[in-house]
């Protein structure tokens, strides 16, 4: 592996843009965070035995790049630390200086001590979170330095022995800052940094910057801005001897990242630290994002990856045009049909360098546009699904494609099966109602649409919704009103029981459909701490808190009454040997764990008694939201769909909603497996046929639950995706 990357997930303060994965900490846990990735490097190593071909420690490493987060908040002593065990772990050449080892950091951490020290610890590059000379805009953007500190860093770091500086700034600020563009390039230019990085300010969910948006307070970024300050930035820095050699990226000869090059080559890379991503030129894996929970795995001894995505060897073609069109290397003229080469030629969106076709400025301005058109729709079906479901698509032609896609778009919104001449009409009729009959027939010879007896119009099948979802359907942003109305909802609720139960009501009331929910499955559950009270003569309570919050108190029967001083003695060995324990563990290795624990007589028999009785003391049944029961928001709305007008389908549906194991079963499968849809025929369980069930999983540390909607496969999935993903978010926020 000869590229490294590191996420240290700690920031002082949240800026007002950032959705990142961080940990914001007054304090910085270090050593914990340099023990946790040591950690983790060694688990990764023993997967992947090094000095063999493949393996982590078989090639030379040439690039290290700590990133965040904010790296620069770690003491120098633990970057120190962490780069000499990272460089003892893999194979570096003899020569530190061969390998690029950037540190991310913001101006104010800055100082001529850290820069000497990060300097001696084998850093030669550091990118400098500038953002923006405008003090104003600083502060709106909630960063800890001003402008000052700015031109005091890239002088502490030249003084300590760096060369190789990166300036980060942001653009397309809402204009209502007056951000003076031009100046903050001029200023940056100025410093003389080696390189610049270039960033359009985006709105991210459950930013500070989105609400202020929802609520008025601040203007949305602009597109015109956007493209006029980015050609800007091209003139102004090409002026000042820079060079754009990817989209976002300017820097002097000699200077262009070399890690990032490697993302932009399709190379491989490992990730180390809470949420890095890797990827081995075919599968793609990321971490567990949260630092608690990433660092609790790999003490454990497991592996860190939350999830892996196998890239097919279509998706690896698509990814390989996106990332050449990105950089400065273009793609083999060859790759390029003629027709699109001279329609972009002609736009001036790029530019052929000898037999390589390159993005201008105005090209990377439409980056995404440019690799859409290069792959038709039914390219890009079978690059982007690469299984059998996209052959199928793949062989839809455009015009099916668009029928279907109404057929399932008008039947959606009526609930009538839809007839040629409502399609012909979506269409502005600009295609007949014949030649819409003539395709509506087509598609239901292969399987996508049936018709009823009772009407000449056609309804979309389960296949149908299926290729709607995983190709047709753009997904919805989730309105700022039902954001508002969830988080609203859901923010005054603490009890796990509570924001569940909320959850499933407002997910039923704004999808129309049956809100359900998950609490987190206790078996995994991991005891804080547990206390023992005298309850009577012949019994003890047994108070176990877990760290979900749940608390759960038992009997534990005594033969006699317990002496004060032995009782708190035996929760004394308790707390010790198995706070920190999942409730699984407890239970099958409590009479290891307690063998030599008792000081006397006395404790020994009441710990023979947790002995025995452990199986019964350390399990929470699995009821009531918090323990992973199923929680139903109302089925009110649901039984009002039209789906649900005869008798039969209604006895269908409150036969689901009561019998709740069938329920339980189907969502107990997605614990942990994010988004997921399930369309009438495909839940194995026929009682559920009628249905389809939209979940996402959400996260309480190790912990997991899901939340979603159910309701008949006729269902707006744009929306309801959206706000099932959103919800569910929004529950793992408040339940960490
Ligand atoms: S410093 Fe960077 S990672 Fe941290 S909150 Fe700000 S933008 Fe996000």
């Amino acid at each position: 592996m000869r590229h490294l990357y590191v996420h240290v997930p700690f920031c002082q303060r949240r800026c007002s843009y950032c959705d990142f994965s961080i940990a914001v900490r007054k304090r910085i846990p270090a050593r914990e965070y340099v023990d946790a990735v040591l950690k983790e490097s060694a688990i990764v190593r023993a997967a992947n035995p090094g000095r063999q071909p493949g393996g982590f420690g078989s090639e030379t490493l040439e690039t290290i790049y700590l990133g965040g987060g904010t790296p620069s908040l770690l003491p120098r002593e633990a970057i120190s630390a962490l780069l000499t065990s990272l460089r003892d772990a893999f194979l570096v050449t003899p020569s530190r200086e061969a390998v690029e080892v950037t540190l991310e950091a913001n101006p104010e951490d800055v100082t001529p001590e850290n820069a000497a020290a990060w300097r001696r610890a084998g850093v030669n590059r550091v990118s400098l979170g500038a953002q923006s000379f405008d003090d104003g805009v600083l502060k709106w953007m909630h960063r800890s330095h001003d402008a000052t500190r700015i031109g005091a860093a890239v002088r502490a770091l030249r003084a300590g022995g760096f060369d190789n500086i990166s300036l980060d700034l942001i653009f397309a600020l809402p204009a209502q800052l007056e951000r003076d563009w031009a100046r903050d390039l001029d200023l940056a230019c100025s410093l003389l940094p080696a390189h610049l990085s270039l960033y359009g300010l985006t709105v991210e969910e459950r930013t500070p910057l989105a609400r202020w948006i929802s609520r008025g307070a601040a203007a949305a970024p602009d597109d015109e801005r956007y493209a006029e300050e980015y050609l800007l930035a091209h003139l102004r820095l090409a002026a000042s001897g820079y060079r754009f050699y990817e989209v976002s990226n300017a820097c002097r000869d000699g200077f262009r990242s070399r890690h990032n090059a490697a993302y932009w080559s399709g190379r491989a890379y490992l990730g180390l630290g809470p949420a890095a991503h890797s990827f081995d030129c075919r599968v793609r894996r990321w971490n567990l994002t949260a630092w608690e929970t990433y660092r609790r795995a790999v003490v454990a001894g497991r592996s860190a990856v939350e999830a892996e995505e196998v890239l097919t060897e279509e998706q690896q073609e698509l990814e390989r045009l996106y990332l050449a069109l990105r950089t400065d290397a273009g793609l083999p003229r060859s790759a390029c049909p003629p027709d699109r080469l001279a329609a972009w030629r002609g736009e001036g969106w790029v530019e052929e360098m000898g037999d390589r076709v390159r993005c201008t400025p105005e090209g990377w301005l439409r980056l995404d546009a440019l690799v859409r058109d290069l792959t038709t729709p039914g390219e890009r079906s079978k690059l982007l699904a690469g299984n059998s479901l996209g052959d199928m698509v793949a062989s839809l032609t455009d015009r099916e494609r668009q029928v279907l896609e109404a057929v399932i778009e008008t039947y959606v919104e009526t609930a009538e099966p839809a007839g040629s001449r409502t399609i012909s009409k979506r269409f502005g009729h600009v295609l007949s109602a014949a030649t819409i009959r003539n395709t509506m027939s087509d598609l239901e010879e292969k399987g996508y649409l049936y018709h009823p007896h009772t009407s000449a119009g056609r309804i979309p099948t389960d296949l149908a919704y299926r290729v709607y979802v995983n190709s047709l359907m753009r997904l919805s942003q989730v309105s700022a009103s039902d954001s508002h109305q969830i988080r609203e909802e859901l923010a005054e609720r603490n009890a796990v029981d509570q924001i569940l139960e909320r959850a499933a009501q407002v997910l039923g009331v704004l999808t129309k459909e049956l809100g359900v929910a998950v609490g987190p499955t206790l078996d995994e559950a991991v005891l804080e701490r547990l206390e023992l009270l005298q309850a009577g003569s012949d019994r003890l309570l047994l108070v176990l808190t877990l760290k979900s919050g749940v608390v759960r108190t038992i009997f534990v029967e005594v033969p006699s009454r317990m002496a004060p001083e032995i009782v708190v003695q035996v929760a004394v060995v308790l707390n010790e040997r198995l706070a920190g324990l999942t409730l699984r563990a407890i239970r099958t290795t409590l009479s290891e764990r307690l063998r030599d624990a008792a000081p006397d007589v006395g404790s020994s028999e009441l710990l023979n008694i947790f002995i025995q009785e452990a199986d019964d003391l350390f399990d929470v049944p699995a009821t009531g939201a918090a323990g992973g029961g199923v929680v139903l928001g109302s089925a009110q709305l649901l039984a009002g769909q039209p789906e649900f007008a005869t008798k039969e389908r209604l006895q269908g549906l409150l036969e689901v909603t009561e019998r709740r194991d069938v329920l339980r079963e189907a969502l107990a499968k997605r614990l942990g497996q994010g988004l997921t849809i399930t369309i009438g025929s495909e839940h194995q369980d026929a009682t559920l046929a009628p249905f389809t069930l939209v979940t996402a999983s959400y996260r309480l540390g190790p912990l997991a639950g899901v939340i979603g909607v159910m309701g008949p496969t006729r269902m707006p999935y744009d929306k309801i995706v959206a706000l099932v993903d959103h919800t569910s978010r929004l529950v793992g926020e408040l339940l960490e």
